[in-house]
């Protein structure tokens, strides 16, 4: 048997069909593509941790249930008291520990769509069946109306709803997602992946459902090379993804560092204000540019259309990577993201060089 014939015997075919996550190579672009935070740390700052990192001990596995740091993020992120803590290595493995828990063969995930891709990307990877909604091509709000119908069609096992969504950057409205939590027969995860970007949250809204779980990651407030995101909900669910979870998840610098961070929160805090003031200046420069239609943003990125009777989303992306400013071209990814293209909000030298690159190719 060739390679190849051996491939197709062996690989589940949704996984053949997969492509792997990709990204493109920055190169000496300024990156703006990634919804990562542009600062850097103090230096008293950087010194005190690189301090606290020589205390690790390399060579011993981690805390498993890593006790200190859990009792940082109760601490440092307000955690609701009452409520458990699963820690993944990012977000990507708590949906993934989610999905893997998951029973029987057709068992649906849903969300809306566009949205953060690796739902579906995961849930296919584990045989799972994927159901995405169209949000409102328009406003890119989440339709009630067809996300109860396909609730009652496909009786999903489990829903994902990211609150900012990605890649549009708006709040969906409270009251439908209550409607959705209440109406799902399975699990509701609200994905809080920008949280340090809005005052909207669902933290207070746990002891209301039993079937709410919400998922948040330290990537987007300026710690996205870690890789440590956290889902907080009931103990009697946490406590079966905790069987799922492979037990050293979270390395000893990991939580080292993060713990470090957490303590030194005013920092990020200070940084995600600065990034969210930014983000109105940005927004408001992109629209008083005739052929772009920028999306209202709650996340640390901006989604916006262009309408250039010349040139178009792809060639735009191109002309300013050549120009040194890598962006996120989101066209062709969903037929609601057609002329789509987001950019991340950076520190205000980078923003200046994207909007002047900008203007300058669209004149
Ligand atoms: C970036 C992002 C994540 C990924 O978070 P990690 O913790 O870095 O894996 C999760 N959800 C949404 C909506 C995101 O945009």
């Amino acid at each position: 048997m060739s390679t190849e014939e051996q491939i197709r015997a062996l690989i589940r075919p949704e996984v053949l069909e997969l492509s792997a996550y990709k990204t493109v190579d920055p190169g000496d672009c300024i990156k703006l593509d990634a919804m990562e935070n542009p600062y850097s740390w103090p230096k008293p700052m950087t010194e005190a941790w690189l301090d606290r990192l020589r205390m690790a001990s390399i060579n011993r596995y981690p805390d498993p249930a890593a006790v200190d740091l859990k009792a940082a993020l109760y601490k440092y992120q307000a955690i609701p008291g009452g409520k458990e803590l699963l820690l993944g290595n990012g977000s990507d493995e708590i949906i993934q520990i989610i999905l893997t828990a998951i029973a029987g063969d057709g068992a649906v995930v849903m969300a809306p769509e566009p949205t953060f891709v690796m739902y579906r990307q995961i849930a296919i990877t584990l045989g799972l069946k994927f159901e995405g909604v169209p949000l409102d091509p328009v406003d890119f709000s989440l339709d009630g109306q067809a996300m109860a119908a396909a609730i009652e069609r496909h009786r999903p096992a489990v829903i994902f709803l990211a609150y900012p969504n990605n890649p549009t950057g708006n709040l969906f409205d409270r009251g439908t997602i209550k409607e959705i939590v209440k109406l799902a027969p399975g699990l509701v995860v609200i994905d809080e992946a920008y949280a340090p970007f809005t005052e909207s949250s669902f933290l207070d809204q746990l002891d209301l459902y039993e079937n709410l779980l919400i998922m948040r990651t330290v990537s987007k407030l300026g710690l996205a090379g870690l890789r440590l995101g956290y889902l907080v909900g009931a103990r009697l669910w946490i406590e079966q993804f905790e069987k799922v979870r492979l037990p050293y998840n979270i390395n000893v610098l990991s939580q080292f560092s993060a713990e470090f961070a957490l303590a030194n929160h005013s920092v990020f805090e200070a940084q995600a204000k600065q990034i969210r003031r930014d983000r109105e200046t940005l927004f408001r420069q992109l629209v008083a540019i005739d052929c772009i239609d920028p999306l209202p943003s709650e996340a640390n990125f901006i989604l916006f259309r262009l309408k250039h009777p010349l040139i178009g989303s792809d060639e735009l992306f191109c002309k300013l990577k050549d120009a040194g400013v890598l962006i996120k071209n989101m066209n062709g990814s969903s037929p609601h993201l057609s002329g789509c293209l987001r950019v991340t909000v950076g520190d205000q030298e980078e923003n200046s060089l994207f909007m002047t690159r900008l203007t300058e190719m669209l004149v």
